[in-house]
């Protein structure tokens, strides 16, 4: 059975089609006016170009911008959670430009359907569900450029990945799920190091389907978040050790942290879904920061779609921890005792002990993840 006929049975990407926006170079782009990127709209740009953003062709026309602002959903009624634009100070004069990556050189270029003005107070209260310049996301909308320019893009020099041996492209993953023999198959968005807790989200969600992405975000993150590199390298060290390599595939989500918590939840869904994944994993506060979001609102936001809308199935967790009673992790749906019986560390003595270079409870971490941990620590 050819690939083709087996990836009939993985889920259809978000609106039917997985996008492609690469081509060849055109001719005379050193001639066209050029727009800088910021390196969180260089992460979309590539996505654009792997079809992972599937079905957006490029950065959001107003009609779309407004309808995602307000409603979570395309100018078309497709759900779409977050928006996907290019900040500008003014206008191009031509109907096409050439967008610039990190050194300053041409990567793609933009067919320039308009510019509009937007509201910043308005997408970060509709978005982030707060004005506060103190959340990251919002900081960072608040310093953009005062214009958004809408247009297709076509990307002719795809972005350096940080990862080569973990960059696999929507296509890329879905080939491998089929070759596989997977069907369904959940995603877990990650930007942390994998500890316990979520290993046994993961294997309780692995349990029910075929196959399991770990999926850790590798784009632009908090400063105070765990570098990629090093996360990277606890995941390599975590799976090897304690999970199955035929039922596992770890690969690298391009994505810069919107820090957006409910919104981010589906969107990271819908990304995932162009990827392959039947099913997602929402954990509490997902993509939250500070306390902005209730803990549960992530997983209440699904409730605003309709489960075939969004077609990609959320799989909703709870904190977990080891219970000594229980002598097994568990969570609070499935364990009866109480706080004093669970291996509890805050995220502070967690730190604390690893910067001392002692190891937590192995009921806590793997001691090979808190090993990989020391030593970034203490480098
Ligand atoms: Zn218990």
């Amino acid at each position: 059975m050819s690939t083709a006929i087996k990836q009939q049975h993985l889920i259809e990407p978000h609106g039917g089609r997985l996008v492609d926006r690469t081509g060849p170079r055109p001719d005379g782009v050193e001639q066209l006016e050029q727009v800088a990127l910021t390196s969180r709209e260089l992460s979309d740009l590539d996505m654009l170009a792997s079809g992972a953003l599937s079905p957006l062709e490029g950065f959001m026309a107003r009609h779309d911008y407004e309808s995602v602002v307000d409603d979570m959903r395309l100018a078309n009624g497709l759900p779409w959670s977050l928006p996907v634009c290019l900040a500008v100070d003014r206008e191009p004069d031509g109907d096409r430009v050439a967008l610039t990556g990190a050194e300053g050189t041409p990567v793609a270029v933009l067919d320039v359907e308009g510019a509009y003005e937007y509201d910043k107070q308005r997408e970060a209260e509709r978005c982030f569900r707060t004005t506060d310049d103190a959340h990251p996301g919002v900081k960072r909308l608040y310093d953009q450029k005062p214009l958004y320019l809408a247009g297709h893009v076509t990307v002719f020099e795809r972005a350096e990945p940080a990862f080569p041996e973990l960059a696999l492209d929507p296509a890329e993953t879905r080939a491998e799920f089929a070759g596989r023999g997977w069907k369904r198959v959940v995603g877990f968005q990650t930007r942390n190091p994998i500890h316990r807790a979520h290993e046994y989200l993961t294997k309780g969600a692995l349990e029910t389907v075929d196959g399991l992405l770990i999926h850790p975000l590798v784009g632009d993150t908090k400063s105070d978040d765990v570098p990629a590199a090093t996360r990277v390298e606890c995941y390599r060290v975590l799976v090897e050790n304690y999970y199955p390599a035929d039922r596992v595939l770890v690969s690298a989500f391009p994505a810069a942290m919107r820090y957006a918590g409910p919104r981010e939840a589906i969107w990271h869904a819908i990304c995932r879904k162009n990827y392959g994944c039947s099913h997602f994993i929402v954990g509490r506060d997902h993509a939250g920061v500070g306390d902005y979001y209730g803990t549960y609102d992530a997983q209440l936001i699904f409730d605003e779609f309709e489960p075939h809308e969004l077609g990609i199935e959320p799989m909703f967790f709870e904190h977990a921890f080891f219970c000594r009673v229980c002598g097994s992790m568990a969570t609070p749906k499935t364990c009866p005792h109480g706080g004093d019986d669970h291996v509890f560390l805050s995220g502070t003595k967690v730190r604390e002990l690893l910067s001392e270079g002692k190891l937590p409870p192995a009921e806590f971490s793997r001691p090979e993840v808190a090993e990989v941990l020391i030593r970034a620590y203490r480098s």
